[in-house]
């Protein structure tokens, strides 16, 4: 199913004849729709991103009040079986070696309308891509993987942790079946082998690149540097986050209508 289709189905647009239903119908149906249930699942992460969720200080008394229902997080929520959820915000990478893990990754997969991959760690890896094993207590514990290569993935929030905004308004736009805020996301579902050398191939190579320094300023690690304009990496501090490119305002820019305008 398409993340629209699905995110029509948790918005009960499914039994509409009309499959190209209007924004305004999308908005309309999530008006009158009850509370989207959330679920937050902790596999191999640090519970960074789900701290990152409740520093919305501002917001978090409504948005957990009136706007959603946590139904079920190990750590928030005392509930052992999986219920049924709307969205599923997936916390950590996935360790091959760890059947609890993988049978929890299959169940969210199943019980969720949206699979969202929730921080760097679930997204692409993050630091996580250089476990190696060997060291208790579960020293066989070495091969971790972003859940996408595993099961369906709808949208992806990178971020080492994300920032509260994100979090927030990514929740808030899938209720409200934002898909323009939406479309970046679902693109990054499938950008699941990030490094920081994507800012060279990806955008300088491509000449992309204008040198604005946002991809350095984001690094959490200062493993980017600006040298005569462009960024530099330093790759023994990469933690392979993803978020230098995720941020650069030329990563998602469409270059094959660029090169199209430019007759190129
Ligand atoms: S953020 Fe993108 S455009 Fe800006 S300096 Fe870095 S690579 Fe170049
Ligand atoms: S260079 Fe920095 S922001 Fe980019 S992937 Fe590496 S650690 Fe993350």
């Amino acid at each position: 199913m398409s993340i629209l289709a699905r995110i029509k189905s948790f918005l009960g647009m499914e039994a509409k004849p009309d499959k190209d239903a209007s924004k305004e119908e999308v908005e309309k149906v999530a008006e009158e729709k009850a509370k989207p249930r959330i679920g937050y699942i902790h596999l191999s992460g640090c519970t960074g991103d789900g701290m990152s969720l409740t520093e919305n200080y501002d917001i978090l008394a409504p948005l957990l009040t009136d706007m959603i229902d946590i139904v079920y997080g190990q750590t928030l929520v005392d509930l052992w079986e999986m219920p049924e959820m709307d969205i599923a915000l997936v916390e950590g990478s996935c360790c091959l070696q760890d059947e609890h893990s993988l049978h929890e990754l299959k169940e969210v997969r199943e019980k969720a309308g949206l699979v969202v991959a929730f921080g760097s760690c679930a997204a692409t890896g993050c630091f996580t891509r250089y476990s190696r094993g060997g060291q208790q207590a579960q020293p066989n514990h070495e091969s971790f993987v972003p859940i996408a290569d595993l099961v369906k993935v709808d949208l992806a929030i990178p971020g080492c942790p994300p920032s509260p905004e994100i979090i927030a308004k990514t929740v808030v736009a899938a209720i409200n079946g934002d898909m323009d805020y939406l479309a970046p996301m679902m693109d990054l579902a499938g950008y699941t082998e990030a490094c920081g050398c994507d800012l060279q191939t990806k955008v300088v190579n491509q000449a992309l690149c204008i040198g604005c320094g946002t991809c350095a300023m984001a690094c959490q690690t200062r493993a980017l540097s600006m040298t005569n304009g462009r960024p530099e990496l330093n790759e023994n501090r990469c933690i392979k986050c993803g978020i230098c490119y995720t941020q650069c305002p030329r990563s998602w820019w469409p270059a094959d209508r660029i090169k199209q305008d430019l007759g190129l």
